[in-house]
């Protein structure tokens, strides 16, 4: 990568940027968590930044990555947009921070309550389109949403979609570019897919 490291501690394999990030969230759940830990760090990172993980989030206000892993300035590499799906512009970000920055996981990360799951399903159902560019987004979102609707699994159908939509994602990362198929395959970068539980803050691996 050519430039200093910023941070030594954010050099992991894809396994201990994983464990990382579980344990990040085990602080928060159990309310020990540093939320002043973003403090700016000009003698580390005022030049340069290596964060160990990239983050595909939702907008949902609840959802804050930082924070649900506990970390500071310069750990995650986060890019949001409502109902977490691969763009182009997404995708060019998370090849960034993998293969310019170094991270070596990627997460994509859902959430149960998602407004934009929600609004795919009635987009789905009642065959109306929504106001201004919202509607890009249900019709994104809409092939998962379909899925649960043909699979009619036990948990409900937005828990449902909200888990197809992330695995659809992680596959759709795994095999979008050579630019991360290349990372996979050289076992510097893995991809998973979690789900936020916005009723208790917990985030469980769904796709591993
Ligand atoms: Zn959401």
């Amino acid at each position: 990568m050519g430039h200093a490291v910023a941070k030594h501690e954010n050099i992991l394999t894809p396994s201990q940027a994983l464990e990382r990030l579980l344990s990040g969230n085990a602080r928060y759940l159990a309310g020990v968590d540093s939320p002043d830990s973003f403090q700016y760090q000009p003698d580390t990172l005022a030049e340069s930044q290596n964060p160990y993980a990239c983050i595909l989030g939702c907008a949902d206000s609840r959802v804050s990555p930082e924070h649900c892993f506990d970390e500071g300035q310069g750990d995650l590499f986060v890019t949001r947009i409502a109902g977490n799906f691969v763009t182009q512009e997404i995708l060019g970000s998370l090849e960034y921070g993998t293969a310019v920055l170094g991270a070596s996981l990627i997460m994509v990360l859902g959430h149960t309550g998602c407004g934009a799951i929600g609004a795919a399903i009635k987009a789905v159902d009642s065959d109306e389109d929504f106001p201004g560019h919202i509607q890009g987004i249900a019709t994104a979102l809409s092939p998962a949403v379909t899925q649960a609707t043909s699979e009619g699994s036990t948990d409900s159908r937005a828990v449902s979609a909200t888990r197809i939509n992330v695995a659809l994602n992680v596959d759709k990362l795994r095999n979008a570019t050579p630019v991360l198929r290349k990372l996979v395959r050289e076992e510097r970068l893995r991809i998973v897919g979690g789900l936020y539980h916005v009723a208790t803050g917990a985030v469980e691996i769904i796709v591993d």
